[in-house]
């Protein structure tokens, strides 16, 4: 099984070299506005590709107000402050994400705490979540606390891995029940849809990744999304190193961030999201040849779950068990195709081993078993 799965990773990328994850394809207009930029000497802090890039976001997140950022970390980072995350609270969020989820939760001062992911979404679990504050949380005047440390629990960030939506409906009950602001990783699933309704909309906060690796690149680059415009105008001016406005004058009244998006890498951005659209097409029409031929195989290819739209940004298989999953990885990698299992579980990290946690019964399931394949668009 393992040989023929090469031969069709050979095939379908049409060629007997090195088989990436995930490469970025630039076929638009990226030489062009690139090159607009150089002549304009607007290469920096300050241009027009970085409105024209927040004006693209409102638009494919259907949020009323985008702040570009320099990455998707420095984004998590200032979408928890946002929401009120201040030193010694603690933050709720999925044991098995990329570790920029939780190290912005660190940068804060904060504390994580990480619970369950759901079989089905490989996200969150609003049950775990549900389970854990009816067993730890005690709601107050000002917010949901931590029965058995004594600290707030000031936000819940789940995360939408590889482009499939977390169960969002349930979870935002959950938290608005217990009075806890959601803001949404939405670092991969740029173009994934919940219910008709692009992810990183669902939040008091969304944050979108635009590195190398991700569905659409600025070279490096975020966005922090939200349809709260008070709270979009504070990410833009926490992000921008908090300068009062004044024609010429320093003014600086709080502790602000140096996080903005350059021009340049904005332009970029700009000629990439031109073709999401193409891009979540040839996406889904890989996702749908892999379905075929791995559910031939007798092997379980990850698909979106109802009522969503993922954006197979990276396509994953589950295999039987451990043993499986290493045989797999050994003979693909072995044979110049990239394959990667999933991330190691977030309280196996020595920074994070002291986290409170839940018992991680799924999350230990799919560590043994998930593994990403060559994911880039075929054009
Ligand atoms: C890529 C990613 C980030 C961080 O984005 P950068 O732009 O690389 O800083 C955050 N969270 C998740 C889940 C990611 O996959």
């Amino acid at each position: 099984m393992n040989k023929e799965s090469i031969t069709f990773f050979r095939d379908k990328f049409n060629t007997n070299e090195f088989i990436p994850l995930h490469v970025p394809t630039f076929s638009g207009n990226e030489k062009k506005y690139l090159n607009e930029c150089i002549d304009s000497t607007f290469v920096s802090s300050v241009g027009p590709f970085v409105d024209e890039f927040e004006d693209l976001m409102n638009q494919i997140t259907k949020t009323k107000k985008t702040t570009a950022v320099v990455n998707g970390t420095a984004g998590l980072q200032v979408a928890l402050r946002l929401v009120g995350v201040k030193k010694n609270d603690e933050v709720i969020t999925q044991a098995l994400t990329f570790v920029a989820t939780a190290n912005a939760i660190a940068y804060n001062n904060a504390h994580p705490i990480f619970l369950d992911v759901d079989l089905d979404t490989m996200g969150l679990s609003p049950n775990a979540v549900d389970d854990f504050l009816e067993e730890y949380g005690e709601l107050r005047e000002d917010g949901c606390y931590n029965k058995k440390t004594g600290r707030k629990i000031a936000a819940c960030i789940p995360m939408h891995t590889f482009g499939f939506p977390v169960h969002l409906d349930e979870l935002l009950i959950v938290c608005n029940r217990w009075k806890i602001p959601l803001v949404e990783d939405a670092a991969e699933s740029l173009g994934s849809e919940y219910k008709g309704k692009p992810t990183g909309s669902f939040g008091e906060i969304g944050v979108f990744s635009f590195n190398g690796n991700k569905i659409v690149t600025s070279g490096g680059g975020g966005a922090i999304t939200t349809n709260n415009i008070k709270l979009g105008e504070r990410a833009k001016f926490l992000t921008t190193t908090a300068k009062q406005p004044h024609p010429f004058e320093y003014i600086h009244n709080e502790l602000g961030y140096n996080f903005r998006m350059p021009n340049l890498n904005a332009a970029l951005a700009c000629a990439q999201l031109e073709q999401l659209d193409l891009y979540l097409n040839k996406k889904r029409s890989l996702a749908n040849r892999y379905e075929k031929f791995f559910s031939s195989k007798g092997i379980k290819f990850r698909t979106e779950t109802k009522n969503t739209k993922a954006n197979y940004w990276l396509m994953c298989i589950e295999l039987e068990n451990s043993k499986e999953r290493d045989l797999f990885l050994e003979s693909t990698n072995s044979n110049n195709v990239m394959t990667r299992p999933i991330w190691k579980s977030m309280d196996f990290l020595p920074m994070y081993k002291n986290c409170q946690k839940d018992e991680l019964l799924n999350t230990r399931f799919l560590e043994a078993r998930i593994v990403n394949i060559p994911s880039s668009v075929i054009l």
